[in-house]
């Protein structure tokens, strides 16, 4: 039962990967989501045995049927990260009865558009605005309806998008860039306050090592602009995934 309802997991989040990568290829095209896929290089329309998620590129040894150009690392890499995080979803709540299904739902959902705008920003150090406003109110208003409090999640969109819009403006667009505050507005408004606080910390600490890792190995300089947004995306879900937890440490903290 266990493995039937994993592999269905996996199928299903690998499904919901491809269909990612086709909103982060027409959200940066700005074309609209229901023509045929094709190739980016010789536009040709790609048949089904090439839309068949992480096997293809795989099959195809990461090269366009047709013309033999590159295929992006982006396609099998964000199926196989949106294949785990949808197992990790239907894993950790497949046993808590009907209020389980909406905690699934929820979960695929917070992990979808984390997914695409990680993506965005990894290949284009571009943000989405629309995306993101719209994923935030979306998300919002699916947690009020699981039962959260309305005003702890316009409390944590608040504080972590004015944080981040401050150092912005410090930094003069040097630590971040101008679109990350509005992706701390949705990491606030998912985990609410106080733990946006932990997530927003998560995704310091992340960061900050990856980007002294980075500086260390000269794969980067100081002047490389790092995209940010993969480390709020990871802040939140790791925030979001222990928040009962962290909850609890949080109140000892406070007293
Ligand atoms: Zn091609």
């Amino acid at each position: 039962m266990l493995l039937l309802l994993a592999a269905f997991a996996l199928i299903l989040g690998s499904a919901l990967g491809s269909f990612a990568n086709v909103v982060v290829i027409r959200l940066k095209e700005k074309e609209s989501l229901w023509g045929r896929s094709h190739c980016v290089h010789c536009h040709r329309n790609l048949c089904t045995s090439d839309l068949v998620p992480i096997f293809s590129w795989v099959c195809l040894g990461g090269k366009c049927r047709m013309c033999r150009k590159p295929i992006h690392w982006q396609y099998p890499a964000v199926e196989f990260v949106m294949a785990i995080l949808t197992l990790v979803a239907v894993l950790r709540h497949a046993f808590e009865g009907p209020m389980g299904a909406w905690a699934i739902g929820f979960e695929i959902l917070l992990s979808f558009v984390l997914v695409v705008i990680t993506a965005f920003d990894l290949r284009w150090k571009l943000v989405p605005m629309e995306f993101v406003l719209g994923s935030t109110i979306l998300l919002a208003a699916y947690r009020i309806l699981l039962g959260f409090s309305a005003l702890q999640l316009v409390l944590g969109a608040l504080v972590i998008g004015i944080l981040l819009g401050m150092l912005v403006f410090a930094s003069r667009g040097m630590m971040m860039g101008e679109g990350d505050p509005f992706v701390g507005l949705l990491m606030g408004a998912v985990l609410g306050f106080p733990l946006s606080l932990l997530g927003l910390l998560i995704a310091f600490i992340i960061g900050g090592s990856v980007a002294a890792a980075l500086l260390i190995e000269r794969v980067v300089t100081r002047k490389t602009e790092v995209a940010f947004v993969p480390f709020l995306a990871a802040g939140t879900l790791i925030a979001f995934w222990w928040s009962q937890p962290l909850e609890v440490l949080l109140r000892y903290a406070i007293g």
